[in-house]
């Protein structure tokens, strides 16, 4: 399904909007877009207010909010069409050689909450002071949130968390799926590794910013878990560290065990609930407090001084 289309039925069901305003938000009319994935930048042009049915699916998170938090098109699209957004907040001047860390919500598009607390913390973020380099990108899922009813697979059927390039992907992915998850269609890992824009930009992220540390959240299990070489994190708000497993294709497994890039998984508990504010600023708190204690200071800096 085309994303205008796709967006305008969550739009309709959701807001007051005439079919005028719905046509309104689009530069160009749904059928005038071709359908091809190959053509997908030229559709996502037609967005021009990625707020509008965003908001609508996550919790906490107002319009305003939305447009706040500056997030800008990466240039890369979602098979949809829609485009992946991202922004980076750097450092402030009292923190030169800061680590880079990489925030990524939402890869399942069926935990709301994942991607509504990224935007909760850009809040806090933008009102300082900043003591990391941050890259963020709250949705990288957007087909999957958008969808008729949000489901944890991108347009394609394709779990985003499976389709990492891990060693022996070929030979492991395909059949983990199929003899422990009986071919569960939500954690199908694809035809091959990075098959799919969401996934492919997540990792040619991973090759271009060189993040020191990647945070990235899920929902529902309530836990921490961690991948990589550092002492995982015990402890976030109310959230204690529990190891969820380790799979051919997970990010986790790809960045945190085999690039040695560490990787911190935080699993909220409830996947539509926000965590009261207390506990959304009390998991931000630790995790920046973790960062702090157990990420090295890149080398890169350290040649500088
Ligand atoms: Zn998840």
């Amino acid at each position: 399904m085309q994303w205008s289309l796709l967006s305008s039925r969550v739009l309709a069901s959701c807001c007051k909007f005439t079919p005028f305003m719905l046509a309104s938000l689009f530069v160009l009319p749904a059928q005038a877009l071709p359908a091809a994935q190959s053509n997908n930048t030229a559709r996502a042009k037609a967005v021009t207010d990625w707020c509008t049915p965003l908001v609508a699916r996550l919790p906490k998170v107002s319009l305003n909010d939305c447009r706040a938090s500056l997030l800008k098109p990466t240039g890369i699209n979602s098979f949809n069409g829609f485009p992946i957004l991202s922004r980076e907040l750097p450092a402030d001047a009292r923190h030169p050689h800061a680590i880079k860390a990489l925030l990524i919500g939402g890869i399942h598009g069926d935990e709301q909450t994942a991607s509504a607390i990224v935007f909760k913390w850009m809040e806090s973020m933008q009102k300082g002071p900043v003591e990391f380099n941050w890259k963020i990108a709250p949705i990288v899922n957007p087909d999957g949130l958008l969808a008729k009813q949000p489901r944890r697979v991108n347009a394609r059927g394709v779990d985003l968390n499976r389709n990492f390039p891990t060693p022996e992907w070929q030979k492991e992915a395909p059949a983990y799926w199929a003899r422990v998850t009986r071919k569960d269609p939500r954690r199908y890992p694809g035809k091959a590794p990075v098959s799919e824009p969401e996934s492919r930009w997540i990792y040619e992220t991973i090759e271009k910013y060189k993040p020191d540390v990647i945070i990235s959240v899920h929902a529902p299990f309530g836990v921490l878990d961690f991948d990589g070489p550092n002492d995982p994190p015990s402890r976030f708000g109310r959230l204690v560290y529990n190891r969820v497993g380790v799979y051919p294709g997970s990010l986790g497994n790809y960045s945190g065990v085999h690039k040695d890039i560490p990787v911190v998984t935080i699993e909220l508990p409830n996947a539509t609930q926000m965590p009261p504010e207390a506990e959304i600023q009390r998991i931000w708190v630790d995790m920046q407090k973790w960062i702090r204690q157990n990420i090295t200071p890149p080398v890169r800096t350290a040649n500088r001084r």
